[in-house]
This record gives structure tokens, sequence and C-alpha cells, in this order.
């Protein structure tokens, strides 16, 4: 698809709507191949020089996603690849996999999930 300032907000948008629903803060958002390179590596470490390989990348520890607008055919696999990047950042402990696949389904059709507590996180710490 190109990429331009109206497709670059309705990206945002929807980002913003999924992300709500999913109780995950939202993500910053790389739209080009460009801006994961020019990115400091620490942010995109895992996954940087086979980005563009990709329609979507999540970088989950940095809370950053890569959304390759240009790779992307049409509206739909646009709207797949949002959700499944946000289903990562929302259940970072899953791989791809038919659970995996069944929340994106789920998500993509407007169910909302309860925020992700880290079970092992202890709740005082000193
Ligand atoms: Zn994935």
């Amino acid at each position: 698809m190109k990429l331009d300032d109206e497709l670059r907000l309705i990206v945002l948008e929807k980002v913003g709507i999924y992300s709500k629903r999913f109780s995950t803060p939202e993500p910053q958002v790389f739209f080009t191949n460009k801006e994961v390179m020019a990115a400091p590596k620490e942010i995109t470490e895992g996954c940087r020089t086979t980005a563009y390989k990709y329609y979507g990348v999540s970088y989950m520890e940095k809370n950053t996603i890569f959304i390759n607008v240009k790779k992307i055919p049409d509206e739909k696999t646009l709207e797949n690849t949002i959700v499944h990047e946000l289903i990562h950042q929302r259940f970072p402990y899953l791989s791809h996999g038919k659970r995996f696949n069944k929340l994106v389904r789920q998500g993509l059709r407007g169910k909302t999930f309860d925020p992700y507590r880290k079970r092992n996180s202890p709740e005082i710490s000193c």
C-alpha cells in the first residue's frame, strides 16, 4: 500500500483502538524499514536487518511495532497485521500457533482482553 500521511493516521488510529481493547499500552509504531534501521539498536534488537521481509514485527520488550505498510497489499492484510502485532504485545509469552491465531481472530472480531499481569513479578520488592 502507498504510505502517505492519511494512511499513517489510519494505522495509528487502529493501533489506538486495538491497544485499548487488548488493555496494552499503545506502542511506538515504525512505518518504514528506514525508520527501523534508524532506530537505536537496543529497540530493534532481534529483528532489525530482516524486518523488511515481514508485514509486521513486534519488539515486545520495547513496546514498539513495525507495520510494513509498503509491503502490505490491501486493507484486510493491514488490519490483520496490526492485530497480529498487538496480540504479541498483549500475550508476550505466546508464540505463533493455533492458540495465537485464535486470539488474532477474536481480536479482529472485536473481543476485549484484560490487562496482562506478569505472574512471577513480586508484589513488594525492597
Ligand atoms: Zn508474529
